[in-house]
């Protein structure tokens, strides 16, 4: 099938939930992709954070096939290995205790917030179910995690939704305050909010966050869907802010390319979900998990988060040394980026791709940046020169 073919059958029997770009991808290799008319791209978004070894890396390919050469799957049943070794690398990495595999974000949100009322309900019993969540905060696409996501146009059609969610807006500690009362169990927050427009909450507000969770034992989530996993040059983006928390959520960097979501618990809450209280089919894959296995092997170390500030450091000077008009700020932890513009970014968005370069939107005014966090510096430099000459076009 060609492109135009490949396009209307897309547009005939697949439900038309995604607005397209025309890029039908053929094959890549670290952050370049082709497509099948033979056309380059520069790949700056990894997917959504998810290619975090870029396309087609030699390690990661081995590591995928020979598990799969064994077998792919057998059911939760029985053990397996590669969860076993994956878990154990992640509990190493970080200060929370066990984890439970599971898809995705949506899932890995949705169990960390079922944890959260279940820790609350045994301590404290019923009532005491609300989670606190950020204005502008994305948590997944399922009905409870869509009822935690703070922004009105993701609460529509779907009725009815799932009771207990408050919003409160980031880096305001009194309004949080005002909203906590005896129901509260848990607040949930991203590091940085990705879907919302790459914002960084700040460390103060986090450590009052945390000063009030641990006066009312109050369960801290960090959703680190998008920001785990080295992303931002630190193993978890949380670990900036120096404080430990209750629960950690991983999904799409950590299996670089293949689905695999995780909530991990602290000392607090290791315990409290027992047999029959949460399942998942394909959760823990042995393939996805073998993969995440590489992943976190070579995301891990030292060098890498010096080479991922670094490469960070680098888009995001260069970016603001061009002093476009069209440019009012950039934030930047890692290789997370967020260019703020003046002109419409989904414009940006697909003026990249005619020109060859793959980058992403957030919010209302913001180019995101989520390149593979092992993209070379040479294709650093071939996509940054794309970026410049569209964000300069579109602001004359
Ligand atoms: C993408 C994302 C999710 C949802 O993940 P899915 O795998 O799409 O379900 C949840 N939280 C955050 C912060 C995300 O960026």
């Amino acid at each position: 099938m060609n492109t135009d073919k490949i396009m209307a059958a897309d547009a005939a029997h697949i439900m038309h939930t995604y607005g397209r770009l025309p890029v039908v991808p053929s094959h890549g290799k670290s952050a370049t992709l082709f497509d099948i008319e033979g056309k380059k791209y520069i790949d700056f978004t990894s997917g959504i954070g998810v290619n975090s070894l870029g396309f087609a890396d030699k390690g990661w390919c081995d590591a995928v096939t020979a598990q799969v050469q064994k077998f792919a799957h057998v059911s939760n049943y029985y053990y397996c290995e590669t969860a076993s070794l994956l878990a154990e690398k992640l509990t190493s990495l970080t200060s929370l205790k066990k984890i439970f595999f599971a898809n995705s974000g949506a899932e890995a949100n949705e169990g960390a917030i079922k944890l959260a009322r279940k820790y609350s309900f045994v301590k404290y019993g019923a009532g005491r179910h609300t989670v606190i969540t950020l204005t502008d905060s994305f948590h997944g696409r399922t009905v409870t995690t869509l009822s935690a996501t703070g922004q009105d146009k993701f609460h529509n059609y779907f009725f009815p939704f799932t009771d207990g969610f408050r919003f409160s807006p980031a880096n305001d500690i009194e309004a949080l305050k005002n909203i906590i009362d005896d129901t509260v169990c848990a607040i949930m927050l991203e590091p940085i909010q990705g879907e919302g427009g790459v914002n960084i909450v700040k460390d103060d507000f986090v450590k009052q966050v945390k000063e009030i969770c641990n006066e009312k034992d109050i369960l801290l989530i960090f959703d680190e869907v998008q920001t785990g996993v080295s992303r931002t040059g630190k193993f978890l983006a949380s670990e900036y802010f120096n404080v430990d928390p209750d629960i950690v959520t991983l999904a799409k960097g950590l299996g670089g390319g293949l689905p695999i979501g995780a909530f991990m618990a602290g000392e607090k809450c290791a315990e409290t979900l027992c047999p029959g209280d949460h399942g998942s089919t394909f959760g823990g894959n042995p393939v996805s998990c073998a993969a995440a296995c590489e992943v976190v092997d070579r995301l891990s170390t030292k060098e890498a988060m010096s080479e991922i500030l670094e490469k960070g450091k680098h888009i995001s000077d260069t970016v603001a040394s061009w002093k476009l008009p069209t440019v009012s700020e950039i934030r930047c932890k890692g290789l997370m980026i967020g260019i703020q513009v003046k002109c419409d970014p989904k414009l940006c968005l697909t003026e990249a791709v005619k020109n060859g370069l793959l980058i992403l939107t957030a919010g209302k005014d913001v180019v995101r940046l989520l390149p593979p966090l092992t993209i070379t510096m040479s294709e650093i430099d071939e996509g940054l020169a794309i970026l410049k000459k569209i964000l300069t076009s579109i602001g004359a």
